[in-house]
């Protein structure tokens, strides 16, 4: 069966990704939504709502896939915390696949950090850093995928955002057992590079992925929507899409 996509953010990099390889997954672009448009005059024709746009057109977008029952697909990042519940209750009525990043490699990472933060744990004197290395038009940080590989450490150590230690400068004292560091790194065409760093004494883990081009997120995005049709109203991440669960 061929997909029918309505894509929001189809003139952006994701957006043209997604277009580029959408008949090769068995998908159509049956609406090309971009800023200034209206989603709900096409909404009808299609299976499922893809958005790859900005931050603030998530949520009106997510509420149109309400009323429609419509899946919906959310790859936009740079949602603050708050925003993000608001718009993940929507998917009481609507299957909702939502993922800071879509590639099967990051999702691999996930899962590896996962268990890697299990064994390495609060007590194991293995200091937690997350990296990320994105291109110079970025617009948020740390990015979406770096928030999730933050929220893994911080779940398994059971620390909050508070412990979280974003890009130190100045005097920021000794290290402390229950801080998370972060730091974002911007230049050039840097599709996305994330390493997790559990440093101990006298050794320390690296788990790295790179992405080197953008069509990774276009396929995964293609394939969450794919699995979202006929799926039961509810959240799901690419986890779901994937059956990688730790
Ligand atoms: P981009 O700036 O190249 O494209 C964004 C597009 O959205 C632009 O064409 C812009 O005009 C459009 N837009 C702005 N406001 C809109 C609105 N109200 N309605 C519809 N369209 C609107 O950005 P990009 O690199 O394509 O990334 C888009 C988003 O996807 C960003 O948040 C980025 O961080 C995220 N992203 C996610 C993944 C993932 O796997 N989840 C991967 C890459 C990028």
């Amino acid at each position: 069966m061929t997909v029918k996509i309505l894509l929001s953010g189809s003139k952006g990099r994701m957006g043209t990704a997604i277009k580029s390889i959408a008949e090769d997954n068995d998908c159509i672009i049956s609406s090309s939504i971009d800023l200034g448009d209206n989603p709900e005059n096409d909404v009808k024709g299609c299976d499922v709502i893809v958005d790859f746009s900005l931050r603030d057109a998530t949520r009106p977008l997510a509420e149109i896939a309400k009323s429609y029952k419509k899946p919906i697909i959310i790859g936009t990042t740079g949602h603050e915390k708050n925003e993000r519940k608001e718009i993940e209750k929507l998917s009481e009525s609507t299957p909702m696949v939502w993922a800071g990043n879509f590639s099967t490699g990051v999702n691999l990472l996930f899962f590896l950090t996962q268990q890697a933060a299990k064994v390495l744990d609060i007590n194991s004197e293995f200091d937690p850093e997350v990296i990320e290395m994105h291109h110079r038009l970025k617009k948020d940080a740390p990015s979406g995928t770096a928030d999730r590989l933050l929220e893994i450490i911080m779940d398994s150590r059971k620390l909050a955002d508070k412990d979280i230690s974003h890009g130190r400068e100045g005097m920021p004292g000794e290290r402390m057992v229950n801080e998370i560091g972060s730091h974002a790194l911007r230049g050039g065409d840097i599709v996305g590079e994330h390493t997790v760093m559990f440093a101990g004494t006298g050794e320390r883990i690296e788990l790295t992925h790179r992405a080197t081009d953008r069509v990774i997120f276009a396929a995964g995005a293609l394939k969450a929507a794919k699995w979202s049709i006929g799926k039961d109203p509810g959240l799901y991440s690419m986890q779901d899409v994937l059956g990688l669960k730790a």
